[in-house]
Order: structure tokens, then C-alpha cells, then sequence
């Protein structure tokens, strides 16, 4: 017999999702500075909490997250019942794409959308559609524009990554209350805790049925390599994503040391200021260094050169003195780099090396 194992129609048109660890980024010396990651690690009480939970290895986690979700849900303000758990927020993406989005059905995004709604768009089967920006900032009026009856889902980050930019609660509004009503608003706030004072949009859900946030441990609260993200909804969504969550998608060490996490704010609350103290310093370095970028509101810049050359030869130049950055091209911005704001240091060390670079050419 001849096998002939396939995969459904569409599935090899997705493209590798590459990213994440970097080539000699464990190296001594070296500064990873390429995938928004907090330069100081999760809070010493997540950590205590991570080794706690080696005690209870041999037991089951629990199926219904209720701890951490009370935790979430006490620190926001939240009705615990419409928090939803899951392998970082990529795995609330997907939820997402898998429950309300297949063949025929369309999910919108932005140009510079982060790559994973495109990933989960295609492996549920719907056909992904990329909306123009302005000026790199989300486009309320564009993305309503390409509605059709078929638009399932809206994806937009507030702030955006990779550009940093951020629109409005009350155009999130205008956009929420202008889609046709097959269609769920996604707000992704994986970079909200990064603003002081902003709830990441989470009031306008109240009141909607057709909005959901979704968050991460992986920004500010330094746990990327966890592998933890929430999501926040109207009961009825909530209820939906629940039935095609794997029963035991977390596991114990993930949850007991995200809930220390998220009761610590203190520590939060340091990260960002250093963040923002620190993001504004490389800003205006380089900007000084004639590479401007717009104003950021998350952890992180993009830098933008004079073309693509000068770009790539600058990301190179960076890696000969152990910078790594991320290139931008994936996401059509091949003339930036996007810089994750690190600790004092390592700012210094990336404005240093980019003055040499402008002084090389
Ligand atoms: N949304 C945005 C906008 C992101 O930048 C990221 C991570 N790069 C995520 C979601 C996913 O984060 P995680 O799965 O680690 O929670």
C-alpha cells in the first residue's frame, strides 16, 4: 500500500514561525535584545513560588485555573468566571481562530500585526487578511472597511508590536461598535502593563459582547519562558474557548508561579518605570544618532534607517559586538530593527555601538 498522508488544504502554505531564541544569545557578553523580553526576569516571589511547586510534581494541576483567575480577576477588577488561562496568550489566539474562524471565514489584522494571527488564521483553516495602517498605527476606519459578512474575528495590539504604536480607547470603540455582527474584536494587550495607569482596554469589554482582551506573563512580568497568557470576555465567548481547552493545558509550575506573579505589582510597577525611564533615554539617543523612531508606548523601539541596506548592515554590525536585535523584514518593515529596551547597560552599550556604526559609514 502507497501511504498518502497529507495534511488539510492549507496547512503547508503557513509559514515557519521563526523567532524566539537567538543564535548565540546564551553566549558571555552577549545581550538578546530581540524578543521584548524583561531584562530583569520575573519577581523574586514567582521565582519561590516556581520551586515550591517542584513538591507537587506528581499531582494533576487543576483543570479550572481557579487560583490564578481569582488572582487576575482581584488585581484587575475582574469577574473571575471570564478569565480564561492558557499556554501564553498565543494559545488564546488560537482558541480563538479554532472556535469561531474555518474555511470561507475571514480574520482581519494589521500590515504590522504580530505574526501569530496570521499562524492561527491559516491552521483553523479561514483565509487571513492583512489591513493597511497609517503612518504604522492600526486604521479604525480601514479595518471596518474590509469587513465583509464573512470577517470572523479582528485582531489588533494595543500598543502594536512590532511598531510600538497605540490608538485611542475611543477609536477601539468606534471600531468594537462598527463590525458586523458575526464578528469578535481581539484586543491583544501583551504590552498594556507597560503604560502606567491604562487597564489595556479592559472596560471597554464591559457592557460588549463582542469584545476580548488578551494578556500575557511573558512582557512585563518576565515569565517567557513560562509559557502563560490570559484572556478576558463576555461569558458566553469565555464559555466557548473553554470547551476546546485541553482540560490540563497548564501545568502546576506555570500557574502557582504566575499567580505569585500577578500578586506582586510592586514589582510590576518598578519594571515600569525602568522601563519607561529607559526606553525614552534609547529613543532619544538614537534619534540623535539620526535614526528616529515613533513614540513607544511598550518595551521596546523601532528604529528606523535609511533603507533596508543600512538596516541589515547595522543588525550585523550589532552581532559582531554581541546586540541582537530583531530584523523586522517578516513583518514589511525591512529598513528597522526593533529594539527591546534592556537595563541600563545594555541601552548604553546598543547606543554606543549604533554611534559607531553611523561613524563606520
Ligand atoms: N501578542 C503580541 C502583540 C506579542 O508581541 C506577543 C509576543 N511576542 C504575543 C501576543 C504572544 O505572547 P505570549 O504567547 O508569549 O503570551
Amino acid at each position: 500500500m502507497t501511504l498518502n498522508i497529507r495534511p488539510r488544504p492549507g496547512i503547508m502554505d503557513i509559514a515557519l514561525y521563526v523567532g524566539g531564541a537567538a543564535p548565540g544569545a546564551g553566549q558571555a557578553n552577549t545581550i538578546k535584545l530581540s524578543s521584548n523580553e524583561n531584562p530583569f526576569g520575573p519577581s523574586d516571589r514567582a521565582k519561590e513560588a516556581f520551586g515550591r511547586s517542584v513538591h507537587t510534581l506528581h499531582r494533576y494541576p487543576s483543570t479550572d485555573h481557579a487560583a490564578l483567575r481569582a488572582a487576575i480577576a482581584e488585581t484587575h477588577g475582574l469577574d473571575g468566571a471570564r478569565v480564561i488561562c492558557g499556554v501564553g496568550s498565543d494559545e488564546i489566539i488560537h482558541f480563538l481562530c479554532q472556535a469561531y474562524a474555518g474555511p470561507g471565514d475571514e480574520v482581519l489584522f494589521t500590515e504590522h500585526g504580530f505574526l501569530m494571527y496570521r499562524i492561527s488564521a491559516m491552521a483553523a483553516g479561514a483565509t487571513p487578511v492583512e489591513v493597511a495602517e497609517r503612518e504604522r498605527t492600526t486604521d479604525v476606519a480601514a479595518l471596518l472597511a474590509a469587513c465583509t459578512e464573512r470577517t470572523k474575528l479582528v485582531f489588533i495590539a494595543n500598543p502594536n508590536n512590532p511598531t510600538g504604536t497605540m490608538i485611542s480607547a475611543a477609536e477601539v470603540a468606534q471600531l468594537a461598535d462598527g463590525l458586523p455582527p458575526q464578528a469578535i474584536l481581539v484586543l491583544d494587550g501583551a504590552y498594556a502593563e507597560y503604560i502606567e495607569g491604562y487597564d489595556g482596554g479592559l472596560a471597554l469589554i464591559e457592557g460588549r459582547e463582542n469584545v476580548v482582551m488578551t494578556r500575557t506573563f511573558s512582557k512585563i512580568y518576565g515569565l517567557g519562558g513560562l509559557r502563560i497568557g490570559w484572556g478576558y470576555g463576555p461569558a458566553a465567548i469565555v464559555d466557548v474557548l473553554n470547551r476546546i481547552r485541553g482540560p490540563f493545558n497548564l501545568s502546576s509550575t506555570q500557574l502557582d508561579a504566575a499567580e505569585a506573579a500577578v500578586r506582586d505589582q510592586d514589582y510590576v510597577a518598578r519594571c515600569r518605570s525602568d522601563n519607561a525611564r529607559m526606553r525614552h533615554w534609547l529613543a532619544e539617543a538614537l534619534a540623535e544618532l539620526g535614526v528616529p523612531s515613533d513614540t513607544s508606548l511598550a518595551n521596546f523601539v523601532l528604529a528606523r534607517f535609511a533603507d533596508a541596506a543600512e538596516a541589515e548592515a547595522c543588525d550585523l554590525f550589532l552581532r559582531d559586538q554581541g546586540l541582537i536585535v530583531r530584523r523586522v523584514a517578516g513583518y514589511k518593515l525591512p529598513h528597522c530593527l526593533r529594539i527591546t529596551v534592556g537595563d541600563e547597560s545594555a541601552c548604553r552599550r546598543v547606543a554606543h555601538a549604533v554611534a559607531q556604526f553611523k561613524g563606520r559609514r
